[in-house]
C-alpha cells in the first residue's frame, strides 16, 4: 500500500498527490529531498536573477547620474548645487545688459563665504558639499523672480539682479542674504557656523561689460572682507584706483630685474623692562624709480598674485642671515632676527627645504631666527599651518604670531598653535589713551599670553604715554618709533654696539 496522509501527518494531501504524479512519492524521504534539491535551486536561480538585476540597476543609476549631470549642464546649471554654473550667469548678464533701460541697473554680487575651507577640512569634502548645496538655496531663496544665484566654482557664489532702480534695492537684498548665511547649517546632526562678505558693482556706474563688473564686485568684496564678518559693500570710485594702482604695480614688477629695488631695513625690538634690545624685525621695501617708495601693504599682495614671493621670500631670510652674520663678525649682538612670513610663502612647496639651506650657507643658529606669521594664515590652511610651525619649532626657530586683534583674533589660536611670541598690532595702541576697550582687551591679551607662557609684543608704539600704560599693562617687548624707526644696516649699528635703546625725546 502506498504512503497516505494518514501515514505522513502534516503533508497536504494535494502535495502527496503531486509527488505520486511525479513519481516522487516512493519512499518519501527520498521524494522530500528530491524537493528539497528542487526548491533550493528554484532559490539559487532566483538569487542569481536578484544579483543580476541588482548589477543592472547600479549601472542604470550611474549612466542616470551622469546623464542627469549632462543635462545640467547643458541647461547651464551646477551639477553639485543645481544652481547655475558660470556658463548661464555670463549669458544672464548679457541679456540684462541688452534689455536695461536707461534709469535701470543690473546688480552683480560676489559673495564670499568665511569659514566654508574650515569645514570642508575638518569634517570632511561631502559635508562641504552639502553645505555648498545648502548654501545655494539658502541665497535662491532671498532672491526676486529673475535673479540668478551661481556658483562659479569653489565656494565662488555670484547673484545677478538684472533689474535694480535704487542701489537701496540692492543693499537689501545683500543683507537679506548675509543674514540667511548667518543662520547656523546643520550638517550630520552638528550645527555649524559660516558667515559671508558681500561685494557689489553697479552697471553700467562701474563698468560696462561683464568682466569688469565682476572684477569690480569681486575688489568690493575684498573691501568688505576687511571690513570684517557679516559686511556687504558697494564698488567705489577709490577702490578702482586701488585697483588701477595694483595693475602699475603689478606692470612694474614685471619689468624690474632682478631685486635690485628691493632692499631691507630694520627695526629693534625693545624689552620694557631693561631696555635692552631683545631682537630685530627685517623689513622689506620696495624703491621703484616711476612708483618712488611703495608700501608693503601694496605690493606684496601683488607679489603674491604673480608667484613672486617664494622667490623674494627666500632673498628676504637669506639677506637677514647674512646681516646677522656680518654684525656678528663685527662684534654687534642683534637678538634675534625676525622675518615676516607671507600667507602664500607658507603653502610654497619646499619652504623648509629652503630654510635648512639657508640656515646652513650663512651659519646662523635656528635658534636666532624668528618667523613672524598672521592670523589669516593659520586659518586659511590650519591643518598644514601646525604642521609647519610645529617643524620650524623643532628645528629652535620662534614663531611670532604678528598683527594680533585685526582678523578673527581667537583666544582660542593662542591655545592651539605653538607660539612663542605674541605681537598686538598698532591698531590697538593708537588707541589706547583714548579707548579703555582697547586697554581692556590688551590687558586680557596680556593675562592669557603670560598664563601660555608667550611673550608680549606692542607695535607701533609711538608716544612715552603709551609706554607708560604698556608697562603698566606688563607688555614684555615694545616696538615702535618711540625708540627706533626702521634703519639701515649702517644707521643701526651704533644703537647695537649701545646694546640698549631709550624713548626719543618728543619733537
Ligand atoms: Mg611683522
Amino acid at each position: 500500500m502506498a504512503d497516505g496522509p494518514m501515514d505522513h501527518p502534516g503533508y497536504h494531501p494535494l502535495l502527496l498527490r503531486q509527488l505520486r504524479k511525479a513519481g516522487l512519492a516512493q519512499p518519501l524521504s527520498q521524494a522530500t529531498a528530491r524537493l528539497a534539491a528542487l526548491v533550493g535551486e528554484a532559490y539559487h536561480e532566483q538569487d542569481r536573477e536578484r544579483r543580476r538585476n541588482d548589477r543592472a540597476m547600479t549601472l542604470m543609476a550611474k549612466e542616470m547620474t551622469v546623464l542627469a549631470e549632462k543635462i545640467r549642464h547643458q541647461a547651464g546649471l551646477d551639477p553639485l548645487t543645481g544652481t547655475a554654473n558660470r556658463t548661464l550667469f555670463r549669458e544672464r548678464l548679457r541679456e540684462a545688459f541688452a534689455a536695461a533701460m536707461p534709469e535701470q541697473r543690473v546688480a552683480v554680487m560676489f559673495v564670499d563665504l568665511d569659514g566654508f575651507k574650515l569645514i570642508n577640512d575638518s569634517i570632511g569634502h561631502s559635508f562641504g558639499d552639502q553645505l555648498l548645496c545648502d548654501v545655494g538655496r539658502r541665497l535662491e531663496g532671498v532672491l526676486r523672480d529673475g535673479d540668478t544665484v551661481s556658483r562659479l566654482g569653489g565656494d565662488e557664489f555670484t547673484l545677478l539682479l538684472p533689474l535694480i532702480y535704487k542701489p537701496g534695492e540692492a543693499a537689501f537684498i545683500a543683507a537679506r542674504a548675509i543674514e540667511a548665511l548667518e543662520r547656523p547649517f546643520v550638517l550630520d546632526g552638528n550645527e555649524v557656523l559660516i558667515s559671508a562678505a558681500i561685494g557689489i558693482a553697479l552697471y553700467p556706474d562701474d563698468a560696462e561689460d561683464g568682466d569688469g563688473l565682476l572684477v569690480a564686485a569681486d575688489t568690493a568684496m575684498y573691501r568688505a572682507k576687511e571690513m570684517g564678518r557679516g559686511h556687504y559693500t558697494f564698488f567705489t570710485a577709490d577702490m578702482n584706483v586701488r585697483l588701477h594702482q595694483r595693475l602699475l604695480i603689478k606692470n612694474r614688477l614685471l619689468k624690474a630685474k632682478g631685486r635690485g629695488d628691493l632692499n631691507l631695513v630694520y627695526q629693534p625690538k625693545i624689552c620694557i623692562r631693561t631696555n635692552r634690545i631683545q631682537g630685530i624685525e627685517a623689513l622689506l621695501r620696495w624703491q621703484d624709480n616711476r612708483l618712488g617708495k611703495v608700501s608693503p601693504c601694496d605690493f606684496i599682495p601683488v607679489m603674491e598674485e604673480m608667484g613672486l614671493i617664494a622667490d623674494v621670500g627666500a632673498w628676504v631670510l637669506a639677506e637677514a642671515c647674512r646681516q646677522v652674520r656680518i654684525w656678528r663678525e663685527a662684534g654687534l649682538e642683534s637678538g634675534r632676527m625676525a622675518v615676516n612670513v607671507s600667507a602664500r610663502q607658507l603653502r610654497q612647496p619646499g619652504l623648509i627645504d629652503t630654510v635648512i639651506n639657508i640656515i646652513r650657507q650663512t651659519g646662523v643658529a635656528a635658534d636666532d631666527l624668528e618667523f613672524e606669521i598672521t592670523e589669516s594664515m593659520i586659518i586659511r590652511d590650519t591643518e598644514s599651518a601646525t604642521h609647519l610651525l610645529d617643524e620650524f619649532r623643532s628645528m629652535g626657530i620662534h614663531i611670532a604670531l604678528d598683527d594680533f586683534g585685526t582678523g578673527f583674533s581667537s583666544l582660542s589660536y593662542l591655545r592651539k598653535f605653538p607660539f612663542d611670541i605674541i605681537k598686538i598690532d598698532k591698531s590697538f595702541i593708537d588707541e589706547i589713551m583714548s579707548n579703555p576697550d582697547d586697554v581692556a582687551i590688551i590687558s586680557a591679551i596680556v593675562t592669557m599670553g603670560h598664563a601660555l607662557k608667550r611673550r608680549i609684543v606692542a607695535e607701533g608704539v609711538e608716544t612715552i604715554d603709551q609706554y607708560d600704560l604698556l608697562k603698566q599693562l606688563d607688555v614684555d617687548d615694545i616696538q615702535g618709533f618711540l625708540f627706533s624707526r626702521p634703519m639701515t644696516p649702517e644707521d643701526l649699528a651704533p644703537l647695537l654696539k649701545q646694546g640698549e635703546c631709550y624713548p626719543r625725546p618728543s619733537p
